[in-house]
């Protein structure tokens, strides 16, 4: 493998945590790979080298400048956020209500500006800076009904050379009339910005009614469709987020069988149907996840902000019947760009299900897991020669009760515990995308 692996032109030293496979189905000892003092090479935007620095130092060209970011750093794939709505970050924190008043409240009257391509791009350059500032290389991105909110937030995504999925939302009911779209229009639409963008750079398209409630039937089956006929983009949307949400679901097409097999029935159920949310799914809901390789994004900010439930990401993850499960931030319901707030809150919807959630595990859904639901884990979402260089660089002693707590630090699972547990955007030091630091000291 090694021989097709470009030349190293750039490499960095530290701490390092990754992961080569699934914990929650083969256990932490046979996935996990820690090297105390690493290094990490790369050219071209790909991962060329790694391994414990004494190892790899002698295999690098003599004059490859490595940048040591010291002992107290920790060195990880990127984050991967699965579940992100970009124009809902100027009304982050937007206080009140549960899902259905609060998306009526709030969120329809920011979406409508994003008709406004101009404004859509200002909102698009913020969104991902602050992706880069807590650490996050990928997301899986929910835009506005309006073509031109997806251009700009690709468009500025091209530009720093980061793997973004995202789409135009399909909504044709449900909300109001200056934010609906219509079956046909839904499909057109989808499509030439699909094939505008995916595939292009790192750019992928996910087809995306925003959830059940806001699409006739009719929109679902033209989306199946159009994943019909280009099998290899994503699809995203809402499943079982809060109890209102099912009743009304239940209401709105009652010959299905429940909220999945409303998706189903539209043939959205497959590898790359990413769900947001799954709280409150039965067991046959859950098989059927499992058989069609669907996956949820867990997001657990959010889930308490709206008080819509907690997820038992063990029940899921469950080796009888394992589904996908990645992590997601779901902003602007979702209360944190942060990935380390976000694993803190899983930690405690895992609590409220009576389960514990180790850091170590945490660690993974934030990165190698997230990716493993999204079916890139060949790409991004752990470090190894051929992977793709996205990384994040974590200051271990990033506030002064950090610090202070570290000296009392056992083990690795402690060291990451308390970084879950009390760090957030200050503890990250850089973030590399493709290979280039864009945020943070190189
Ligand atoms: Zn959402």
């Amino acid at each position: 493998m090694t021989e097709h692996l470009p030349t190293p032109t750039c490499a960095i030293r530290g701490p390092v945590l990754t992961f080569t496979g699934d914990p929650f189905q083969v256990g932490v000892e046979d996935t996990m790979v820690y090297e105390s003092d690493a290094i990490v090479a790369f050219g071209d935007g790909i991962i060329t080298h790694f391994g414990p620095a004494t190892d790899i130092r002698p295999q690098l060209p003599a004059d490859l400048r490595i940048r040591n970011y010291g002992p107290d750093a920790l060195i990880s794939a990127g984050f991967i956020d699965s579940h992100v709505h970009f124009p809902q970050t100027p009304m982050i924190a937007a206080f009140g209500g549960q899902l259905l008043d609060w998306l009526n409240d709030y969120t329809f009257p920011t979406e409508r500006k994003f008709a406004d391509k101009v404004f859509a791009a200002s909102v698009a350059e913020v969104f991902l800076h602050e992706c880069l500032r807590n650490g996050i290389t990928t997301s899986c991105v929910y835009c506005t009904v309006f073509p031109q909110s997806v251009d700009a937030l690709f468009e500025e995504a091209e530009r720093l050379g980061m793997r973004i999925a995202a789409g135009k939302v399909m909504m044709n009911r449900n909300a109001p009339d200056d934010l609906l779209d219509t079956t046909q229009s839904s499909y057109d639409d989808s499509r030439a910005l699909l094939q505008k963008w995916h595939g292009r750079d790192r750019l992928m398209y996910a087809i995306t009614p925003r959830f059940a409630p806001t699409s006739t039937e009719d929109q679902l089956d033209a989306a199946g469709t159009l994943w019909d006929e280009f099998p290899d983009v994503y699809m995203q949307t809402h499943l079982s987020e809060s109890p209102g949400e099912i009743a009304w679901v239940k209401k709105l097409f009652p010959d299905r069988d429940g909220y999945l097999d409303v998706y189903h029935h539209s043939k959205l159920c497959r590898p790359r149907a990413v769900f947001g949310h799954c709280i409150h799914l039965t067991d046959d809901e859950l098989h059927r996840m499992h058989h069609t390789g669907s996956a949820i994004s867990h997001c657990p900010t959010s889930n308490f902000f709206l008080g819509s439930g907690y997820l038992d990401i063990f029940k899921a993850a469950d080796a009888s019947r394992p589904v996908r499960v990645g992590l997601g931030t779901d902003l602007g319901a979702g209360t944190s760009f942060s990935i380390l707030t976000t694993l803190n809150e899983a930690y405690k919807a895992a609590q409220l299900n009576n389960r514990k959630l180790t850091a170590i595990h945490a660690f993974y859904l934030a990165t190698r897991g997230t990716a493993h639901s999204m079916y890139i884990e060949d790409k991004v979402g752990s470090i190894a020669p051929g992977m793709e260089a996205d990384m994040v660089v974590l200051d271990t002693k990033s506030t002064p009760i950090i610090d202070y707590r570290m000296q009392f630090a056992n083990n690795l699972d402690e060291v990451l515990a308390i970084q879950m547990t009390l760090g957030d955007d200050r503890a990250v030091k850089a973030t590399y995308v493709n290979g280039k630091c864009l945020y943070g000291t190189a």
